[in-house]
């Protein structure tokens, strides 16, 4: 058989689907008595099933990863180009989408200079991690290994990214965990902490970074990973006051400051990556979803000149540089399909339609939130949003988990597919999330939120 993405028969598709494939992040009880969806086809901003059902995509490939939209013949060419011409060498040696890319990435980050290239978000941070304890070694005597990691934020599937993530509902279930790896308090300004300073809370929220910072001893500790606007655990932008504070405490300990960019970076937001809203100067940067939105598997791990400076040092011949290899990070569909992405979002203003309508999205919400009390709060920036359900909005105890879930089947009958949360073990689980591609237009978003409204004018 030759495969042709054209010509299937989708009862067969579909049966082989419920058969024999593993979805990811999926229950497969109720497959017993229903078809898995199984998405055929994709253009702009919508997508279609096997049963021929057509979908407005409200959260670009359902986790923020299709960023220029779904059927970009000329990214899907550049990268046939490059297949036929040189498909795969190892990153011991260069190859030409790698380079070009790597320069052009670099060129929109101010004071970062290493490109790193691999293939999904969690190993990205995994080299992150790796480069952090490699350094502990050249620099510290091996003391300063401990990497910090948000409550609320996600870092990865992989055991040591999940060491790394402050999400209780994806962790209970895997443990034991990689050591080294220590929480530190959220900074979600809707769910303060008891103790909390309300009038500062930016500060007040990394002032909490800081006294486990000296619980733990300043000088184990390496590295503080954060996410810019915390993603899947919630939608949660850090309060004003925050990232000075935090990058403060990181120079006055020598705490290199990591950024997880996977959802944010490249357009998200409205800025090429998230942290750019806050003036911050990272240290690490890591990368992945939409970075050749979801047309080929690319991360990358970008480090300023200084950080990739102490793995040119020749203490050690042997042991001096970066000991890692990642076979497939040496495909050259992820770089070339990088390319193409990049300048798609530089030629058709990507950045500026983020902005204007994500100014749209956020009061098409804030409107909703008006007339539902059950919108505690409405949160984001750019094309990432995302709105807290609550019982009652002076208690805000959150709603079961079963009103999210019910809203976004009442959404995907009525054509939109929209996100929300993990599973209900705690608050910030009732959260609805938006991450439409960033082509999409207003008439896009009104038809988004009108699909809530009505979701939420039945079962609310
Ligand atoms: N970091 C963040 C912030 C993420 O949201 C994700 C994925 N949801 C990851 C890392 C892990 O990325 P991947 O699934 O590609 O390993």
């Amino acid at each position: 058989m030759t495969y042709n993405a054209h010509e299937f028969d989708a009862k067969e598709v579909v049966g082989n689907d419920r058969d024999h494939v593993w979805h990811h992040i999926t229950q497969h009880k109720p497959f017993e008595n229903a078809d898995p969806m199984v998405i055929v086809k994709g253009e702009g901003m919508r997508v279609w099933d096997a049963k021929g059902n057509e979908y407005l995509d409200a959260v670009s490939g359902a986790v923020w990863t299709v960023n220029v939209g779904y059927g970009r013949t000329e990214i899907a060419d550049a990268v046939r180009e490059q297949l036929v011409t040189m498909n795969y060498f190892a990153q011991t040696a260069g190859n030409v989408p790698a380079a070009l890319f790597a320069e052009k990435l670099v060129s929109k980050m101010p004071g970062m200079s290493r490109v790193y290239y691999s293939n999904s978000g969690s190993e990205a941070n995994e080299k992150a991690f790796k480069i952090v304890r490699q350094i502990a070694q050249k620099k510290y005597g091996g003391k300063k290994y401990k990497v910090l990691f948000r409550e609320r934020d996600y870092h990865g599937t992989t055991i040591t990214a999940l060491s790394a993530t402050g999400q209780f509902e994806r962790k209970n279930q895997y443990g034991p965990f990689t050591p080294g790896f220590v929480e530190v308090p959220h900074c979600c300004e809707y769910r303060p902490q008891s103790d909390a300073d309300l009038e500062n809370y930016g500060v007040w929220a990394a002032d909490q970074i800081e006294k486990v910072i000296l619980a733990e001893g300043p000088e184990t500790v390496g590295a503080l990973c954060l996410e810019p606007i915390t993603a899947g655990g919630g939608v949660i932008e850090p309060p004003r006051g925050y990232w000075d504070r935090v990058q403060e405490i990181c120079k006055k300990y020598d705490i290199l400051l990591h950024i997880d960019e996977v959802v944010c970076g490249l357009g998200r937001t409205g800025e090429w990556f998230g942290y750019q809203h806050y003036g911050v100067k990272p240290d690490i940067v890591t990368m992945a979803k939409g970075v050749a939105s979801g047309y080929a598997a690319i991360s990358c791990t970008v480090t300023t000149e200084e950080v990739f400076s102490a793995f040119k040092e020749d203490d050690d011949a042997r042991m001096g540089y970066f000991r890692d290899i990642s076979t497939f990070g040496g495909c050259t569909a992820g770089p070339a399909a990088a390319l193409v992405n990049m300048e798609i979002i530089e030629r058709e203003n990507l950045l500026d339609n983020v902005k204007i309508q994500g100014e749209y999205l956020r009061g098409r919400l804030n409107q909703l939130q008006e007339k539902y009390d059950i919108i505690g709060d409405v949160r984001g920036k750019g094309l990432f949003a995302g709105f807290e359900l609550v019982k009652d909005r002076e208690t805000k105890e959150p709603v079961d988990e079963s009103l999210p879930m019910a809203i976004a089947a009442h959404c995907m009958q009525n054509g939109v597919i929209i996100g929300r949360t993990n599973r209900s073990f705690e608050e910030f689980n009732n959260t609805i999330c938006l991450s439409p591609a960033l082509i999409a237009t207003q008439a896009d978003i009104d038809r988004i939120v009108d699909a809530i409204d009505a979701a939420l004018a039945e079962l609310a």
